[in-house]
This record gives C-alpha cells, structure tokens and sequence, in this order.
C-alpha cells in the first residue's frame, strides 16, 4: 500500500474520531437537569407557599371569628339578664353587641374570599404536580436515551483509537510526523487528486506531480502542501 493511501486511511479514521468526540461533548451536554423540570418545581413551590399562607390566614381569622362570637355571646347575656336597669348603659351594651356583630359580618365575608382562594390554590398545586410530573417522566426517558447514546459513543471512540493505533503502526514516523504538522495547520493533510486537480486547493496539478504521486512516494502539493493522494 502506498504511503499516500496510508496517510489518507488514517485522516478518516480521525475524522471519525474527531465527529465522535464532538457527538459525545454534545451528548454530556444535555445530561444533567433539565430548565423546564425546574422552573415546573419552582412554580409548584411558590403554589405550596401561596397556599400555607391562605390556610394560616383562614386560621387566624376564625380565631377571631370565634373571640368575637364569645364576646357577643356575653354581651347579650348580661343585656338580657337583667341585672342591668339603666337605660343609657343598656343602650351602650347594645350598640356594642351591634359594633361587633358588623365587624363578625366583615370578618366572615373575608373568610369566604379565602375560602375560595384556598379552593383555587388546590386546583392550581394539582395541576402543577401533574405538569411536573410528565415533564420528570419526559426528561427520565431523554436521559436513558442520551445514557445509552453515550455509551455507544464512547465504545465507537476507543473501537476508533485502536484502530488509529494499528494504521499508524504501519506508518514511517516520518511520514506521520508530516501529517501531523499538515493537519494542525491545514485541517485536512492528505488532499484527494481527482481528474489531475488537487481536491484541496482545486488547482491544475503539473504532469510531472501526477506521475510521481501515482508511483507511490509522498508528494506534496506545489500550491497548498498537502500530501497527495491519487486513487
Ligand atoms: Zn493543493
């Protein structure tokens, strides 16, 4: 085998090997936790919160539904009791049984309002926890897909490195130095000839090039220096 044709089996087997790398670097990339999974656990966390502070709201207002609703009770037993003569203290007692009936009135009203808040939070937290769910199901599965994806990668990558390994094997050093520098600071080293043109820089190459890389040696192209390979 020519040295040319050496040196080109070895620049696609690096190509494969650089595509894996790049395929794998890609892969990692998506690994780990998901945008949408978070922001559907932040949302479902500030609905949780949303709610406590309903329910301690609803707490707290019934406490005082309940302090209000005893102090009438005890007004009104002592207006009824008789114990009291005087008219003007008797209206005073009444007008306060009065002022804190209108103020239970106020507090129950806002109980409602809460009541349907908390109503409205639990609807909201189930529908949360659902999204929540499907998209953890969903970003599950992504990952064992890009898991195993991985892992085939990085089976065909080592696969890959061995075999460079035994291409290179056969190589003059050399020869493999030259590649080396070539592809560092071409990208590509070894350039195709195809119908007398240099696949990598598209001239016309001279007659006397084309007889010699047809011969086996290692001939560089005269315009761009990349090795030659005539098939
Ligand atoms: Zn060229």
């Amino acid at each position: 085998m020519s040295i040319a044709k050496q040196l080109y089996q070895l620049q696609e087997v690096d190509l494969e090997i650089e595509s894996h790398e790049r395929d794998i670097k890609q892969v990692t990339s998506q690994l780990g936790e998901s945008e949408s999974v978070i922001l559907a656990r932040k949302k479902l966390d500030s609905g949780q919160q949303h709610q406590a502070e309903v329910t301690r709201q609803q707490q707290s207002l019934e406490w005082e539904i309940d302090d209000i609703t005893s102090k009438v009770a005890k007004a009104e037993e002592e207006l009824y009791s008789g114990r009291i003569q005087n008219p003007k203290e008797l209206g005073n007692l009444q007008h306060e049984v009065d002022l804190l009936k209108d103020k239970r009135g106020q507090l129950e009203e806002r109980d409602l309002e809460l009541m349907e808040q908390a109503e409205l939070a639990v609807r909201t937290i189930s529908k949360l926890e659902g999204e929540l769910g499907s998209l953890e199901a969903e970003w599950q599965t992504r990952q064992r897909e890009l898991s195993a994806r991985l892992g085939e990668l990085k089976t065909g990558l080592s696969n890959l490195k061995h075999k460079r390994g035994l291409i290179a094997e056969d190589i003059d050093p050399q020869a493999v130095e030259v590649y080396q520098e070539l592809k560092k600071h071409k990208g590509t080293a070894v350039a195709r000839v195809e119908q007398g043109i240099c696949r990598g820089c598209r001239i016309t190459l001279p007659v006397t090039e084309l007889q010699r890389t047809r011969s086996g040696e290692l001939v560089r192209c005269s315009s761009c220096s990349r090795i030659l390979f005539s098939t």
